[in-house]
Order: structure tokens, then C-alpha cells, then sequence
């Protein structure tokens, strides 16, 4: 193997140890995102069940204004019931005094309704509180989590970017970037080995992506020490000994 392809290898072994302390700290962040969209649902039921026992109090204390102000009318006319000269006006006000009595004893029992919704909300708005407070909770335990991750691998990740640099400075720059461009793609994973895949005849296929290769790739990767990626995955290919020899 040529010296690009050796230092192309040392550089994807020092990858894959960053990609997967990587990903061991991203799982755990993507609990604490899932964490705090959760959270954020929570808040917004919360909101919701806030603005509907505002206005559904507003609504009682506006009934019960209209309740004394009709008590204050019966109370009136039952005063003019008593200075009431004649028959015709006693009995016309007695018909007005029934009828609001009547009135406010419908508004009364709206006003109860009201009220016993308005415990039920309460209660759906405390318990919501209550849930909240412990996602919350929760929510810190998992970012606490991740802090600690992050302090674990801190000195390994350090050490392992400055291997990184190390190893990249020998990789030529068009290989270096097809390098770092597959690395994107594919969570550090950028090598991939040419297997052989008929033992009679002469087939080659990408482990990566376990894709036919060319016998004219094979032999490209074979004479010339480049970068020389499959045409499907787009993996910078190599041949091990054994293969190599069999080609041969
Ligand atoms: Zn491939």
C-alpha cells in the first residue's frame, strides 16, 4: 500500500474513535432535546388552560354582578309591594318581582355550573403545574447527563483531534477533501475494503456499499497511490494484501 493510502488509513482510524465518542455524547443531547420539546408541549397546554380559567372566572364574576344587581331590583320591588295602593298595582308588581326572582334563580344555578367547571380547571391546572415542575426536573437530570459525558471524553476528544491533525498533515489536499467530504456523509466511515466476490472469476465489489467495482478501478487502486472513491458510495477504496495478491 502507498503512502497515501497508509496515511489516508491512519486518519480514518482516528476518525472513527471521534465519530463514535461523538456519538455516544449526541445521543444523550438528543434526549435532552426530546426533553425540552416535551416541555415546551406541556407549557403550551398549560398556557392554554391558563387563558380558559381566566376568562371562564371573568365570565362568573360578571354573572354574579348581574345576580346582586337583581337582587337589588327584588329587594325594591318588594318594598313597593308593601306602599302598593291598589289591587291592580300590587298584583303588577308582584308579576315583576316573580318573573326576576325567577330570572335570578336561573342565573344563580348558571353561576354554580360555572363555578364547579371552574374547580375542575383549576385542578387540570394545578396537576399540569405539578407535571411540569418534575419534566423539568428531569430535564436537568438529562443535561447533567450530557455534561458529564462531555468532561469524560473531553481529554480523549482533545488528544484525538490532535492525532487527527498529525494524520491529516501527510494526506495530499484532493484526497484530504474527498476524505473529509465522505466522513460527512457518512458518520466518519470513509474507508471501505474491495472484496472479492467470485473466487473463479475476477469480481470485485465495494464492502461499503456492496456494489460491483470495475477490474479497471481494481487495478487503478492497485498501480497508483490515490484516492480513488467507488462510484456508488462514494468511499475512498482499498485492497488488503490478500486481495491484492489475487489480483496479481
Ligand atoms: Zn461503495
Amino acid at each position: 500500500m502507498g503512502a497515501t493510502l497508509e496515511a489516508l488509513h491512519r486518519l480514518q482510524e482516528v476518525e472513527l474513535q471521534i465519530a463514535e465518542l461523538r456519538k455516544v455524547i449526541d445521543r444523550k443531547a438528543r434526549a435532552v432535546r426530546q426533553q425540552e420539546a416535551r416541555i415546551s408541549e406541556l407549557q403550551a397546554k398549560y398556557q392554554k388552560e391558563h387563558d380558559a380559567l381566566r376568562s371562564g372566572q371573568m365570565e362568573a364574576d360578571r354573572l354574579d354582578l348581574d345576580v346582586k344587581s337583581r337582587e337589588a331590583e327584588i329587594a325594591k320591588l318588594r318594598t313597593a309591594l308593601q306602599g302598593a295602593k291598589t289591587n291592580k298595582e300590587y298584583s303588577a308588581i308582584l308579576t315583576q318581582l316573580n318573573t326576576n326572582k325567577a330570572d335570578n334563580s336561573k342565573l344563580e344555578d348558571r353561576v354554580l355550573a360555572l363555578m364547579s367547571e371552574l374547580d375542575k380547571k383549576r385542578q387540570v391546572h394545578a396537576e399540569l403545574q405539578a407535571q411540569i415542575k418534575s419534566e423539568e426536573a428531569r430535564l436537568e437530570e438529562l443535561r447533567q447527563v450530557v455534561r458529564e459525558a462531555e468532561d469524560k471524553s473531553r481529554d480523549r476528544l482533545e488528544s484525538l483531534r490532535a492525532q487527527r491533525i498529525e494524520a491529516a498533515a501527510v494526506v495530499p489536499p484532493s484526497a484530504l477533501e474527498l476524505f473529509e467530504r465522505i466522513a460527512r456523509k457518512n458518520d466518519g466511515e470513509v474507508m471501505a475494503r474491495v472484496i472479492r466476490t467470485n473466487p473463479k472469476r475476477a469480481e470485485y465489489a465495494c464492502e461499503g456499499c456492496n456494489m460491483a467495482i470495475t477490474i479497471e478501478q481494481v487495478n487503478a487502486i492497485l498501480s497508483r497511490d490515490d484516492a480513488i472513491p467507488c462510484n456508488i458510495c462514494g468511499r475512498i477504496l482499498f485492497l488488503d494484501t490478500a486481495a491484492a495478491t489475487s489480483v496479481r
